[in-house]
């Protein structure tokens, strides 16, 4: 046991003779951002949604603050202060952005939230749920109706929201996708402040934002992990070099 904040020993998914993961070991230390870099079809988003408990894995074992979670249901690992963050297709884009964080907090908690609506002053969410907002440089636009807001904050907001549920474990699936320079410099910001705060991983595309802001790196190849280490070590690394960051 490494006594990392999680730990993943030989975990396995085998989608119909595929390994999208195969036998992976990964530690993630607390405070760390670290992150999961490999070309497509490597497996990055498999390995995200069995952390998160939305794939079960074929084998291996998953533990969490020192605790076994490899069979926990999703719902469990959230409540654990594991957070995957939210995708667009979740956001409530005819309520305000403040009511978007809101419901991702008693959604958490577990209440019923079908027919809530929240009395923006009165319902008690309002201060963590505003706590998120600042963090993720959204606060001044709290009142605002989600669906007028942009691609690059849409992203921010489901940030906010995962935020919101004060996780002690981030998982970000690729928060840059579809951004213009601007808002992935933005996110790149966000991010960068919520470093040593947050205990994140971090799978994204946009190799100069990992390389700015990783503490270590894993990287994935047909399921495997061929090598972990600092952004130098990675960078340095000659299978890593052969077998994706040469490609580039
Ligand atoms: P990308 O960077 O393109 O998002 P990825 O690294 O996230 O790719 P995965 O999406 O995890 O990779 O896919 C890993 C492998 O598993 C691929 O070969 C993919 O086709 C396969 N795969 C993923 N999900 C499924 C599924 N639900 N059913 C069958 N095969 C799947």
């Amino acid at each position: 046991m490494s006594g990392a904040f999680l730990e993943v020993r030989d975990l396995y998914k085998n989608y119909g003779g595929i390994a999208a993961t195969d036998h992976v070991d990964l530690d993630v230390r607390e405070s760390e951002l670290h992150a999961i870099i490999g070309p497509n079809g490597a497996g990055k988003t498999t390995l995200i949604s069995q952390l998160s408990g939305e794939v079960p894995p074929d084998g291996g074992r998953v533990r969490f603050g020192g605790r076994d979670i490899t069979t926990t249901p999703a719902y469990k690992r959230s409540l654990l202060g594991l957070a995957r963050s939210f995708q667009i297709t979740s956001l409530m884009l005819d309520m305000t952005v403040l009511e978007n964080v809101a419901l991702a907090v008693q959604a958490h908690a577990g209440h019923s939230f079908r027919f809530w609506r929240p009395a923006r002053s009165e319902t008690g969410l309002t201060g963590p749920a505003m706590e998120a907002l600042a963090a993720v440089d959204l606060a001044d636009r709290a009142h605002d109706v989600a669906r007028a807001m942009s691609h690059g904050e849409h992203r921010q907001l489901e940030i906010a929201m995962a935020l919101a549920t004060r996780p002690k474990l981030l998982l970000l699936d690729e928060p840059m996708a579809g951004m213009g320079v601007e808002e992935s410099q933005r996110m790149v910001e966000i991010l960068r402040g919520l470093k040593g705060e947050k205990t994140m991983l971090l799978i994204e595309h946009d190799m100069d934002a990992v390389f700015t802001l990783a503490d270590r790196i894993s990287v994935l190849v047909y399921g495997r992990v061929i090598a972990t280490g600092t952004p130098e070590e990675i960078r340095n690394d000659e299978a890593v070099r052969q077998a994706y960051l040469g490609d580039e």
